[in-house]
């Protein structure tokens, strides 16, 4: 069968998406390569499809042994041969593996690189016919990435044992020294990289200003109801807290972080994975390698520690291609603590110089007043022609004023007290509090003491916010987050730059952007979507499979539209391949024809 036939008849889908196709092409003419694309971009059918065209079996390396057996499970789903080799295994499943191997009649192998390299199953693969090795997350080995793994550098390994096996690495990491990395550690030449557009055209950015935090993110996940979703916090306690206060307003969360033990955070993490609709709350700690693909939202309770976090955590959702929503807060206090943490940690000057460019470039996405979504791609060297008209900037532009008087009131209050407080107390100048402190320091005899009557706090910290991201003002690094001048402020305070801030919200709650909805179904289908995802949940726990290895919420959703009445007309929806048509086909359509009856 050709690649695009086993796409249509095995996955149910049209057609290869971006690269996949080329990716697909070098691999079957034996060639090596490294597949780079963003979380969500496609990256396992490039092995997949050539597994089952090409006779024998192919071996996939994975780190997650956890993850391993859901991917096994969802190939199964689609009728295909595919096991996994790990020591959960009883020994007559395993005898029953490595006969597969042996004879051939396995496609894929999955396998942790330890296991891998063990002398056992080197012999067995040296009895066999292996198509191909495929390296899923191989920024593994490089060992300056925050995932590196020991035993992804043994890998090389293979390339002396099986020199004629093509060999196939796959990330989402992309910076160039990482890459060079893979490819020297893998045996793969540099010009055989293939690169998949950055964009997630699915998923809906959001960015705002943090004022109750707990309760912004409560309202956010009202308007996914149901659906599962991702808290991120930074502290472990900010996870736990976040966790327990969701399960109070009835969101059922579980908490998720290094500080648990690895039962807890395993048995957390397989019913996130296996029960619909849970959120998690996690700490960084929590997502190589989750590959559920119904992750409705993502949200940051805290800012990231960069736009590289940022856009990998944001893409753990919408997978699936459905749409999806990410909504990060950021408020002053995030950036100074972020600035910090960058400085009183012990990286070299190099590395620290690198650190704070990452940084401003994460303010200045969270400040930007144009096209969100541009700007990340921009970041990762992706031009985005237009505005993407999915994101907040683009659904609701924010309102800008000119803030070079303001601008300047804030810096001389900075500059007249010495360049030393916090933003606390310059606030409490330009309002003209009559504080212990401001008494204290002889503040109230300042010119610029209550000169800032204009705007209230809130306001105040809005503009403070934008001038630190402007880099105009900069946080004093000894730890008491008071605030200095920054290059280009002078310019600003001697009126020769003029500045265009972002209207600072009337009140407390103003900040909120109103955004209409995003629909995975419109209205009138939610009922039939519903009842299909009813279905599938029962099906799902009769199978002890998580939900989407069924269908995915997409195909339910495209179900729910075409209503198919025959066979065929369902066959023809993406995602369903014969396999499940034949396993499923009659259920779906009988239930369609209820609704459509009723
Ligand atoms: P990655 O490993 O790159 O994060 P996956 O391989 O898990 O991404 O694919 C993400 C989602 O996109 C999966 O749900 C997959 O079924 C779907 N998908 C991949 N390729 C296609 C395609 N050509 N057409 C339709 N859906 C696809
Ligand atoms: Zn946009």
């Amino acid at each position: 069968m050709t690649p695009l036939s086993i796409l249509q008849e095995t996955f149910g889908y049209d057609s290869f998406r971006g690269e996949q196709a080329a990716v697909i092409d070098n691999l079957m003419a034996g060639r090596h390569g490294l597949v780079i694309m963003p979380t969500g971009g496609g990256k396992s059918l490039c092995y997949q499809v050539p597994a089952l065209a090409l006779e024998g079996t192919a071996v996939v390396v994975s780190p997650l042994i956890a993850l391993m057996q859901d991917q096994v499970a969802a190939l199964r789903a689609n009728g295909v041969n595919a096991a996994c080799l790990n020591s959960s295994l009883a020994p007559a499943e395993q005898a029953e593996v490595e006969q597969g191997i042996i004879n051939g009649e396995l496609d894929l192998l999955y396998c942790a690189p330890e296991r891998l390299l063990q002398e056992r199953t080197l012999t067995l693969l040296d009895r066999a016919r292996i198509t191909l090795f495929a390296i899923d997350e191989a920024h593994c080995v490089s060992q300056w990435g925050h995932d590196f793994r020991p035993e992804y550098r043994e890998l090389a390994r293979l390339v002396q044992r099986y020199p004629d096996v093509p060999r196939l690495a796959l990330t989402a990491t992309a910076d160039a020294p990482t890459r060079k990395e893979i490819c020297e550690q893998l045996g793969i030449g540099e010009d055989q990289t293939f690169i998949g557009g950055f964009d997630r055209p699915n998923i809906r950015y959001r960015i705002a200003e943090k004022n109750q935090g707990k309760q912004q993110i409560l309202e956010f996940i009202k308007e996914h109801p149901k659906q599962a979703g991702i808290v991120y916090c930074l502290s472990r306690a900010g996870t736990d807290s976040m966790a327990e206060w969701l399960n109070e307003q009835g969101i059922p969360a579980l908490p998720y972080h290094a500080g648990l033990s690895s039962e807890s955070r395993a048995f957390n993490q397989q019913r996130f994975l296996k029960e619909d609709g849970l959120v998690m709350c996690a700490t960084v700690a929590f997502g190589m390698g989750i590959d559920k693909p119904d992750i409705r939202f993502v949200a940051h309770l805290d800012m990231p520690s960069s736009i590289e976090a940022y856009y990998q955590e944001t893409g753990r959702a919408g997978r699936d291609g459905a749409p999806a929503e990410a909504l990060m807060l950021y408020g002053l206090q995030d950036m100074v603590r972020r600035r910090q943490m960058l400085e009183s940690g012990e990286a070299s000057d190099e590395r620290r110089l690198l650190e704070r460019r990452k940084l401003d470039a994460l303010l200045g996405l969270c400040e930007v007043t144009t096209c969100r979504r541009q700007t990340l791609l921009r970041y990762f060297g992706d031009e985005l022609p237009e505005p993407c008209g999915n994101c907040d900037t683009c659904l609701a532009p924010p309102v800008t004023f000119d803030g070079t008087v303001a601008a300047q009131k804030a810096l001389s209050a900075v500059y007249r007290t010495g360049q030393r407080f916090g933003v606390a107390h310059l606030i409490d100048v330009l309002l003209g509090k009559d504080t212990d402190k401001m008494r204290q320091f002889g503040h109230e005899q300042l010119p610029t003491f209550g000169c800032g009557e204009e705007f209230n706090k809130s306001q105040w910290s809005a503009i403070f916010r934008q001038l630190v991201a402007m880099g105009l003002l900069s946080v004093d690094i000894s730890g008491y987050g008071g605030l200095r001048l920054g290059e280009g402020a002078r310019e600003v305070l001697r009126g020769e730059r003029p500045l265009q801030l972002r209207e600072p919200p009337k009140q407390r709650s103003g900040s909120k952007v109103k955004i209409g909805r995003q629909e995975l179904v419109s209205r009138e289908d939610e009922n039939l979507f519903e009842r299909l995802r009813l279905w599938r949940k029962e099906t799902a726990e009769e199978l002890e499979v998580p939900p989407y290895v069924v269908f995915h919420d997409a195909t339910l959703a495209a179900i729910a539209k075409v209503k198919p009445g025959s066979v065929d007309a369902l066959g023809n929806v993406s995602g369903v391949g014969q396999k499940k048509l034949d396993a499923y086909g009659d259920e779906i359509l009988s239930l369609v024809a209820q609704y459509v009856a009723a």
